[in-house]
């Protein structure tokens, strides 16, 4: 592996990766960092919403990797420890010790990993989101197995059965509409008083008789043997005594938020929005030289295939700023 490329990717999702095929078009220099490439896409079931293919999230995630590798982009699957900005030191000299910027000689970003490191000419970060998760038992043992914390991905698993959303806001209530489509009963389990989504969503979701909402209820486990069979939850009203309920469930849709996995960037002086890194339309952040896309920018769609677009831009962006335009 090389110590010097021109563009350095965090992330391994749709948006890095798809950078990844373009940075190597422009005979960039390339090298993809990730602690699990495919990224959360690897999650869906059956992708049905990507152009052209219809199948397993984790397949198309293989192939785009190869496809990069084809256009020469490298690969480390490691979990980085720190992004630090350089000063222009050049190897070996700490970079608070340096004066001279001659960044295309040294790299103006320097990743650490597992006590080495590798340093960038510029920086893509495209981590993404990582799904909150509600952390009760059952939860881990039976994701792909009932679990899930995508329904327009996991959905068509459910055809006429019987599933429960947990979530009270936006993504629960798109989550349970989408579900009450395709399955026979849809369970919602919201903790307080009054879903927050949008008011035209809890109108329709009012008005649909295969919905049933369970407020001041926070589930407490899922349980199931080989799949899940169903899920428990702790009702507990104000001024009435706490009731343990047994739903009798074939999937549970976690819809409890995501959080833009930032973690490792955080220190570089990045501008956030809601804890989502702020980037121009053309993927530009406050930082010469750093590119944001996907789902850990505040853009206005986390989908794939969104994230794949601001990818391909970010890679045509880095170049233009490694010409000096
Ligand atoms: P969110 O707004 O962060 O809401 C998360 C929901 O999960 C809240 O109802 C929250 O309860 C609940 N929750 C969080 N942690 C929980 C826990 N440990 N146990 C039980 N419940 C928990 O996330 P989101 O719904 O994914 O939305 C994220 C952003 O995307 C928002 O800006 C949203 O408007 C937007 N979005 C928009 C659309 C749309 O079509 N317009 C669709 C999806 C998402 P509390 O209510 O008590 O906090």
């Amino acid at each position: 592996m090389e110590k010097l490329y021109d563009l350095l990717i965090l992330g391994g999702g749709p948006a890095g990766l798809t950078a990844a095929i373009y940075a190597g078009r422009y005979n960039m220099k390339t090298l993809v960092v990730a602690n699990r490439f495919g990224g959360t896409a690897n999650l869906a079931g059956e992708v049905e919403n990507w152009p052209g293919y219809i199948g397993p999230g984790i397949d198309l995630m293989r192939t785009i990797k190869a496809q990069a590798k084809r256009f020469g982009a490298e690969f480390l699957e490691t979990d980085v420890k720190t992004v630090m900005k350089n000063g222009g030191a050049p190897w070996g000299v700490p970079s608070a010790q340096m004066a001279s910027t001659d960044a295309d000689k040294v790299g103006k970003f320097v990743l650490n990993y597992d006590g080495k490191e590798v340093r960038g000419k510029s920086l893509l970060i495209a981590l993404g989101t990582e799904n909150r998760q509600l952390n009760i038992p059952g939860e881990k043992e039976f994701l792909g197995k009932g679990v899930s914390y995508c329904a327009t991905c996991d959905g068509n698993f459910f055809k006429n059965k019987t599933v429960a959303v947990i979530g009270g806001a936006d993504s629960a209530a798109k989550a349970a509409l989408y579900l009450a489509d395709i399955c026979k009963k849809v369970y919602i389990i919201y903790r307080k008083n009054e879903m927050r989504c949008e008011p035209i969503s809890l109108s329709k979701i009012r008005d649909n008789d295969k919905i049933e909402i369970f407020y001041h209820s926070n589930p407490t486990e899922i349980f199931g043997d080989k799949v899940v069979m169903g899920l428990k939850i702790l009702q507990e009203k104000p001024d009435e005594d706490a009731i343990e309920k047994i739903l009798n469930v074939d999937g549970v849709f976690i819809e409890v938020g995501a959080t833009p996995a930032i973690d490792v960037v955080k220190n570089l002086g990045l501008k956030m929005k809601d804890g989502y890194i702020v980037t121009d339309k053309k993927t530009k952040t406050n930082i010469d030289g750093v590119f944001a896309a996907g789902d850990v920018t505040n853009t206005a769609m986390r989908q794939m295939i969104s994230a794949a677009g601001e990818g391909a831009i970010a890679a045509k962006m880095a170049h233009e700023f490694l010409m000096g335009k």
